[in-house]
């Protein structure tokens, strides 16, 4: 966005490490890097130019909640990341610790204005965003061992820590797991079953036409009998039911031994044997998060048929760490009682590279448009994914780690992998963030889009004409209302469409129009419902606005509109416990206080 800014990290040759599996995207968490991409962020080019196994998951259901995954080399993606931050102008990477925040002003009105280094330099700053992860006095578990530490060994960031924990701002302690990772030499490959990419792997990037690396096979193992009893003899070992491990984890990515005492029927646990790389030999045991002690570990393993002989590389751990309570932010992810400071990653009580990398992206965009004066850019929940992550964590804080899921949406068929260009591109053009290339590259693919639907409204089908496609002799339908049809496929009109256009057509604009037209009545449906929302929802709440002594609101629900504080009305309805009657109560006094200010 043309500001200097200075990118300070731990250790410069580990910006962009993936502390856990290297593997981007996934349900949900694809659609948000699609909208990332959209925007004008880097994640989707990156992934495609480093990714070594692509598959698009969720295809046996709806288009809505079809999300692309691809497994990553590690070390390139980091690198390949490196070097386009590298060939930016105005960022300067400082490889140093940040000690603490310079923030000036007394409580409730304060600023913050720079930060100090470990080193005892100061970096004056129009703006800050922090983005610590798990580093906020970060304390790994591996067994009854404990040591602290950031990511993966890393020092952990101590002072900044203590420095954030008398700032008055809410926080709490959360806990998160990787698990072992295997020497592949000695993986028995054969003895797994395996799984393959897809044949046409879909791109992350709108600016990438097409991916035609080979690709590489991941393994599919499962867990025995023995396995249960490896754990259930050492559970006590565990610091997860020790009581060692106080931080709360997430619940939908359980540890093994999690697994293994919250659902004591399952007779196996699936996992997944993941290359790390192309030029490594390590193994990630995807599904085996796990903080038993290594002994414990390794028996664990050796349970797996095909595992008999393992050698593990790194032990898997689980790590505690800070994180400030979002609700402590408002929707442009500033601090609401600490002016120009944003926050942003897994601080924020998230968990995810992708959920991590969104918010990086907004936090920037509106840090850098405080520092040029301008207003703050808020994304609704009807924009995507990114609004709804930033509205859910705002206004309902984070009691666990919190990941992206498609159910999180009220819109998802509005919300595709496919249209995300359409509903974000247009904003990250504004802000500055979409530049030439990816505008003109939009641009083409509009056009393209608006052309097959005007094509595909005027053309009407025909047995004899487009034989092969079901219609009935003496039937003409019109190709958009054919496409309604469950069977019918805009793939097999590809060739008439292309001689129509006088040139070829992009496979992901034909899908995008054969979606549209094919659910146009959920789609309709979903858009007044949308506006209705709108209408009702955007009415904004005075950020001064006193809640006591209004009758019709319970002490509690009192109390929770005065802890997050929202911006508007339709913010305040999704507040966990905040009812539609309290919802119709400060409508009235919304009302009543603007008749007042108007005389
Ligand atoms: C053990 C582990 C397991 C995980 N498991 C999963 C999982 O299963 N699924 C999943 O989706 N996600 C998982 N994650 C989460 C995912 O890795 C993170 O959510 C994501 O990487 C967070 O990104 P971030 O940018 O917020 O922080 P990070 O990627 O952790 O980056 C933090 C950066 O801040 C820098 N830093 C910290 N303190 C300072 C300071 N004082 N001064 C200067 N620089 C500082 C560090 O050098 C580092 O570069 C796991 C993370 C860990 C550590």
């Amino acid at each position: 966005m043309g500001l200097r800014t200075a990118l300070v990290t731990m250790n410069a040759d580990l910006i962009a490490q993936m502390s856990c599996n290297p593997a981007i995207g996934g349900i949900a968490k694809g659609h948000l890097v699609r909208e990332i991409d959209a925007l004008g962020g880097v994640m989707g080019e990156v992934t495609d130019e480093v990714g070594i196994q692509f598959r698009l998951l969720n295809t046996s259901r709806g288009p809505a909640v079809w999300s692309p995954r691809a497994q990553c080399d590690k070390r390139q993606y980091r690198v390949r990341m490196k070097e386009v931050l590298e060939q930016e102008p105005n960022v300067r990477i400082l490889q140093a610790e940040v000690a603490s925040l310079r923030i000036h002003g007394e409580a409730g009105k304060q600023v913050v204005e720079g930060v100090v280094l470990a080193d005892g330099r100061e970096l004056r700053a129009g703006a800050v965003v922090v983005t610590t992860g798990t580093f906020l006095n970060g304390l790994a578990h591996v067994g009854e061992q404990t040591y602290t530490c950031g990511r993966n060994g890393e020092a952990p960031s101590v002072a900044l820590g203590e420095q954030l924990r008398q700032s008055g701002l809410r926080w709490g302690r959360l806990k998160t797991g990787t698990p072992p990772r295997l020497d592949g030499r000695s993986i028995q490959w054969d003895r797994f079953e395996a799984q393959e990419g897809d044949r046409e792997p879909t791109p992350f990037s709108f600016l990438t036409e097409r991916i035609e690396r080979e690709q590489i096979k991941c393994h599919i193992a499962y867990t025995t009998e023995r396995t249960r009893e490896v754990v259930r003899a050492a559970i006590d070992r565990s610091p997860l039911y020790s009581g060692q491990i106080e931080g709360i984890g997430p619940r939908y990515c359980p540890s093994i031994e999690d697994k293994f005492v919250k659902f004591p029927d399952k007779e196996r646990h699936q996992l997944f044997l993941e290359p790390e790389g192309l030029d490594t030999n390590e193994v990630y045991v995807n599904g085996m998060s796990t903080s038993m002690p290594l002994d414990v570990q390794v028996a664990m393993l050796e349970s797996v048929p095909g595992l008999e002989e393992v050698e593990v590389i790194r032990p898997g751990y689980a790590i505690e760490y800070d994180a400030i309570d979002p609700r402590e932010l408002d929707h442009s992810l500033e601090v609401k009682t600490i002016r120009n400071l944003f926050l942003a990653g897994q601080i924020n009580g998230t968990s995810g590279y992708e959920e991590a990398g969104c918010q990086g992206l907004m936090a920037g965009i509106n840090a850098a448009r405080r520092v040029r004066g301008e207003d703050g850019v808020r994304l609704e929940r009807t924009d995507g994914y990114i609004g709804i992550l930033i509205d859910d964590l705002v206004t309902k804080g984070a009691d666990e780690p919190y990941r992206m899921f498609t159910s999180r949406a009220e819109f998802r068929l509005h919300l595709r992998i496919d249209n995300a260009d359409e509903r974000l591109t247009g904003l990250g053009r504004k802000v500055g963030l979409v530049d030439d290339r990816r505008w003109e590259n939009f641009g083409r693919r509009q056009r393209e889009r608006e052309v097959v639907r005007g094509l595909l409204g005027t053309l009407r089908l025909s047995a004899a004409r487009f034989p092969g496609l079901g219609i009935e002799n003496g039937d003409s339908p019109l190709a958009a209302a054919w496409l309604r049809r469950p069977e019918a496929q805009i793939e097999a009109l590809r060739p008439w469409i292309e001689a129509q256009y006088g040139e070829a057509v992009g496979r992901e604009g034909l899908r995008s129009v054969e979606i549209e037209l094919k659910y146009a009545g959920y789609i309709d449906q979903q858009r007044r419902q949308m506006d209705r929302l709108r209408d009702s929802g955007e009415r904004t709440i005075p950020r001064e606005f006193r809640y006591e002594g209004i009758p019709g609101l319970s002490r509690e629900i009192r109390s929770k509109l005065e802890a997050v504080r929202p911006e508007t009305l339709g913010q305040a309805g999704r507040i966990p416990g905040v009812t539609p009657a309290a919802i119709v109560v400060l409508d009235c006094y919304l009302t009543l206080g603007e008749r007042r200010q108007g005389g």
